[in-house]
């Protein structure tokens, strides 16, 4: 039997081994069983459904045993069918769990020394140390690499940390923000893990969202707020550092925008095949069938993409511009897809009850974290031209 048959015809997953393959069937039965019902209800409250968490961290997926025999790494295709996997269900369990497994492992992976990621890997892996990301600021999205205020003064052994971060995901939930903040006396970026309940850090949720309304979004401020040496992230020391991390989480995020229109082709399929109109299931219809094979296109296309890219990263030869255009790419292509399943689910493609519906209202928000459209598109055009056309 076939992982994905219906939206991966090209057979994509047939590059997954057994053992990856197992490890995704335990993510699905998990999603199926204990996540899908509790979906539609608190993504219209807004709220996280908490209980969650233990149960995912327990399925072990990060390291998982089979995958890790032998001193073996978990390979960046695996990572990224795991994402698909998850985001073909929601996006707001794939954004929580990516939350741990991409940002905040990433960034004590590739940003501390071999100590510190020696000492804190293994404890991610299991999620007796949780974190998150924390480098969006009120004043600075999109400019951020030159526009960072949040600022590190080193006094001793300690740092103190001023500032403010907005729209963290799932900080409330997390015991370390990993935090880029500007160092005042080199004026470069430097990462520290600050605990959530230091002295100092206060958050407040975001409401009234109308994307990923489950996933708890924070704005934080940060005054003067004491960490140690030990918790700064030794090589983290320039925004070319950050880059690095956001090259591979941008990467993630690509997988999300292919996983979300698996997840929404495959909604609309079913619906299209059950709904009658004019005496006839509407998937008979001419135009119903044009707009199915424009997002099955899609899907294909942007997992075609992704898996490329992973097998890249895999092979440690992917650049900046490959997974800043997977990453806009994709995006843009799930917007077409999401938006044809709301449509041909008619009047009940608005309903939370009908998977559509969470497909659509979320891609915006996927569609503009990890950089927005244009942002990825200059990090591209910068790469093709020679030209940067971020500066003024
Ligand atoms: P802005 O930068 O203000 O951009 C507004 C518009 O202007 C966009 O369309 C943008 O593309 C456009 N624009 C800006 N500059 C240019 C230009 N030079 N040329 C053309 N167009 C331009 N951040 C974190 O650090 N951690 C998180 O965990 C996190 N989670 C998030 C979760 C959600 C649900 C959301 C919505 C955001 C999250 N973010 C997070 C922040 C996210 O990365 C930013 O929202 C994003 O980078 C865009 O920044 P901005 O919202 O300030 O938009």
């Amino acid at each position: 039997t076939r992982l994905y048959g219906e939206c991966d015809p090209m057979n994509y997953e047939a590059l997954l081994t057994d053992a990856e393959q197992g490890e995704l069937l335990k993510l699905r039965a998990f999603l199926e069983t204990d996540a899908k019902p509790l979906l539609a209800d608190y993504w219209e409250r807004g709220e996280f459904p908490a209980q969650l968490i233990k149960p995912m961290a327990a399925l072990d997926l990060i390291t998982p045993a089979s995958l890790t025999v032998g001193g073996a790494k978990p390979r960046s295709l695996y990572e990224g069918f795991r994402n698909f996997e998850l985001a073909r269900t929601d996006a707001s369990l794939a954004t929580y769990y990516n939350g741990q497994s991409g940002l905040f492992r990433t960034t004590v992976l590739r940003g501390g020394s071999e100590d510190q990621a020696k000492a804190w890997l293994p404890l991610i892996d299991s999620f007796e140390m949780t974190g998150v990301f924390a480098l969006t600021e009120p004043e600075h999205g999109s400019d951020i690499a030159g526009g960072l205020v949040t600022s590190a003064r080193r006094n001793g052994n300690n740092w103190v940390i001023n500032g403010q971060k907005r729209w963290i995901g799932n900080a409330v939930f997390a015991d370390y923000l990993a935090v880029l903040a500007r160092d005042v006396a080199d004026s470069q970026i430097k990462a520290f893990l600050v605990k959530t309940d230091a002295p100092g850090v206060t958050m407040k949720n975001i409401g009234g969202k109308m994307s990923l309304r489950m996933v708890q979004n924070s704005d934080i401020s940060l005054d003067n707020v004491e960490v140690t040496e030990e918790f700064r992230l030794a090589r983290i020391n320039s925004f070319a550092d950050v880059a690095d991390l956001l090259r591979s989480m941008r990467s993630g995020v690509a997988w999300f925008a292919a996983g979300v229109q698996a997840g929404a082709y495959e909604a609309a399929l079913k619906y299209a095949g059950e709904r009658e109109q004019f005496g006839r299931p509407i998937s008979g219809f001419q135009m119903v069938q044009d707009k199915l094979v424009g997002m099955l296109g899609n899907t294909i296309a942007s997992l075609g993409m992704v898996v490329r890219l992973s097998q890249q990263q895999d092979e440690g030869v992917y650049r900046d511009q490959d997974s800043a255009m997977a990453k806009a790419w994709t995006c843009s292509r799930m917007r077409e897809t999401v938006a044809s399943a709301r449509e041909i689910a008619g009047g009940n493609g608005i309903l939370l009850s009908n998977d559509v519906g969470r497909f659509f209202a979320d891609a915006e928000a996927i569609y503009t974290y990890e950089g927005t459209k244009e942002i990825n598109t200059l990090v591209v055009g910068r790469a093709i031209t020679g030209r940067s056309a971020f500066t003024k």
